[in-house]
This record gives C-alpha cells, structure tokens and sequence, in this order.
C-alpha cells in the first residue's frame, strides 16, 4: 500500500515488482510463478476492514491464480481481514496457523548467503572474526546481526532511528557507526537492509568492501549500469531478489502446511543457489544480477515448454513423449 501520485505510477511499479517476485520465485524453486498487487492511497488514513476485505474478494474473483501476502505497509493484521474473504492469502499470524512475521527467515536466508559470499569471494568455511556492516537494523537487519554475531562475525550497525542502533549495540555488541559513514567502512561485508536504490553512480565508488549481501530490495538503481560498476570494481553481489527469498520461501510453505523448521531449511538452499549463481557468472563472465535472472528465465523457459507441449497432445501420445524424453 502506498500513496503513488498517479496510476501510471502504481502500475509501473506492480509490474516491476510482479516481475521481481516472478524471477524470485523461478530462482528460488518454487512452484509458483510471480504476481504483485499494489493498494492505492496512504496507510496512516485509508486503512479500514471495508477496504481489506474489498481487496480479498477482488483477489478472491482471480480463482487462486494469485495469492497475496504482507509487503510495505501491510501488516498481519490487515492481511487477517483479506483472509476474511479469501483462501488466497498467506501470511496470516501464528495463531490462526500461518507463518506470521516472515522477517526471521528472511535474515537466516540472508546470513546463509552471507556465508556463501564469504565462502566463494574469501575462501573462509567460518565467520568467525568476520567484519559485517549492516544499514538499517530494522526487522530484518537486527535478526540478522543476531545470526552473524552468534557465529563470530564483528558488526557496525547504522539506522536512521538512533534508538534502534542504541538496541543493537546493547543485545549483540554491535558498534554504532555514522549513517553516511556505513558503506564507506573497511569491513568484508557491505548489508543493505533498508531502502532500494542504494547501490549507485555515487555510492559504488565509496564501497570498500568486497562483498555486497543483504536484505534490501532492488539496491541497483539500474539493474544493468549498476550490476556492471560492480563487477568492474571487483566487488561481489549477492543479487537482492535471490539473497531475499526467506521471507516468500517462508510463506509458500504455509501452503504445504506450515512448519517454521521445514521453511528455515528450505530458506538456507540461498545458499547454494549463490554458489551456483556466482560460478555461473564466473565462467560466463558476466554479471551476478545477469547470471541469475539467466538461471531464472531458463527455468522458466523449460516450464514453459513442457506445458505448451503437454496442451497439444491427448494423453496417450503424452506418455509416450514423457517416456521418449527419459530415454
Ligand atoms: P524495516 O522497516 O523493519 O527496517 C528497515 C530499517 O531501515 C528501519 O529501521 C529504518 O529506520 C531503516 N532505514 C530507512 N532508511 C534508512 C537509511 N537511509 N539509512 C539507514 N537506515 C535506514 O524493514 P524490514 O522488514 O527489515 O526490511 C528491510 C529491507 O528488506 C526492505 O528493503 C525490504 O523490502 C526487504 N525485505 C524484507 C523482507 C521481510 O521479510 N521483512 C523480505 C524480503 C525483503
């Protein structure tokens, strides 16, 4: 939900994040492909169990093509409202048998592809003595610096709310460091956590660290310009979109029947999927963001095939083209 200026905003917007969540969900292996919604008008006035349960029943007419989930500024208990009308619809509280807060998986997947990153950029198997400077220590961020400290690693944490990093530094010994200050460090590990559009022409030349891995959504302001400025300087980047699938990796399993240990190990699979990701884009010698959407459409792709294949034939001479295939 957010108070776009204009239509044409709020589209553009669904349909670059429908195709986020579509290249996140390929990438990921899960069974699903990618939708967004976007709610137009501000939180803080709008937010009502009219307009909740309004918006369940739209997405209720889409007959399950699209199931819907908290994002900026939904919370668990706007999304039990649209579960009021609909069946389509994860992320519901604990209580009621749902996954509720997704952040913790999202930081364990996040500390997984920490670990990764480390692993292929730095050859070290632990992160014991570790430098990792985390920007924004919100939901995600305080999660994650729990995972990293519990394993070794040295934190300096940054936030826009001061009393967020005063809680950080006291729970996990986390050192405060300025908010322009954070990505300029001399650590191994630069974690966006907070906003998008962080990774551009000005910042980049100020990043020292080699690694770049964390939470935040679309950090490159341009994708490709961003991606390449990355490479060129040597800096590994864990692609936002597959280092931060805990959180929809989490909800997908409430529609398995969820169970919170089953999800925390499907979640630490971003490891390997990294991996695979960054020799990929060694060996091609192109662009971690490119190496993975590749891996995504590819996916995608054979999806795709198989279906348009199977819709043009009866059943018998499908059998008989799965069996061809296995030999
Ligand atoms: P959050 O709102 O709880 O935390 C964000 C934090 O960043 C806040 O503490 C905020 O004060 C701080 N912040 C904002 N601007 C900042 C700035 N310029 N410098 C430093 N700090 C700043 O949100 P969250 O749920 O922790 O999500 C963090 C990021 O991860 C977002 O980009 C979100 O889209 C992405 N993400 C979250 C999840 C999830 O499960 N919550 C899943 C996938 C992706």
């Amino acid at each position: 939900m957010w108070n776009y200026s204009s239509e044409e905003e709020a589209l553009r917007d669904v349909l670059r994040l429908s195709r986020g969540m579509t290249y996140k969900n390929a990438v990921s292996g899960l069974n699903l492909g990618g939708g967004k919604s976007v709610i137009i008008g501000d939180p803080k006035k709008l937010k009502s169990e009219a307009l909740f349960r309004t918006f369940g029943r739209f997405v209720d007419s889409l007959g399950g093509r699209y199931i819907t989930a908290e994002d900026v500024n939904i919370r668990v208990s706007d999304i039990e409202q649209v579960a009021l009308e609909t069946a389509y619809v994860t992320g519901v509280s604990s209580r009621a048998g749902g996954s509720g807060d997704p952040s913790p998986v999202t930081a364990w997947g996040v500390y997984q592809g920490i670990k990764a990153s480390v692993k292929y950029k730095l050859n070290k198997d632990s992160l014991k003595g570790v430098t990792v400077a985390v920007q924004g220590v919100g939901a995600v961020g305080s999660h994650l610096i729990e995972f990293l400290v519990n394993d070794g690693a040295k934190i300096y944490a940054a936030d826009i709310d001061p009393e967020k990093v005063k809680a950080n530094v006291k729970l996990y010994g986390a050192e405060a460091a300025q908010l322009h200050e954070i990505h300029k460090l001399n650590v191994d590990v630069f974690a966006p956590c907070a906003l998008g559009g962080f990774l551009n022409d000005q910042t980049i030349p100020e990043i020292k660290a080699p690694i770049i891995a964390g939470a935040a959504n679309n950090q490159l302001l341009d994708e490709r310009v961003h991606g390449a400025m990355l490479k060129e300087r040597g800096i590994l980047y864990a692609p936002d979109y597959v280092i931060n699938a805990g959180g929809v990796i989490n909800v997908y399993q409430e529609l398995c029947g969820y169970d919170a240990e089953i999800a925390k190990k499907k979640a630490s699979g971003i490891h390997e999927t990294l991996l695979a990701i960054y020799k990929q884009a060694d060996e091609q010698q192109i662009t971690t963001n490119a190496a993975s959407n590749v891996i995504a459409e590819q996916r995608i792709q054979s999806v795709k095939a198989m279906r348009d294949l199977r819709n043009t034939m009866d059943n018998q001479n499908w059998v008989h083209a799965v069996r061809g295939r296995g030999r």
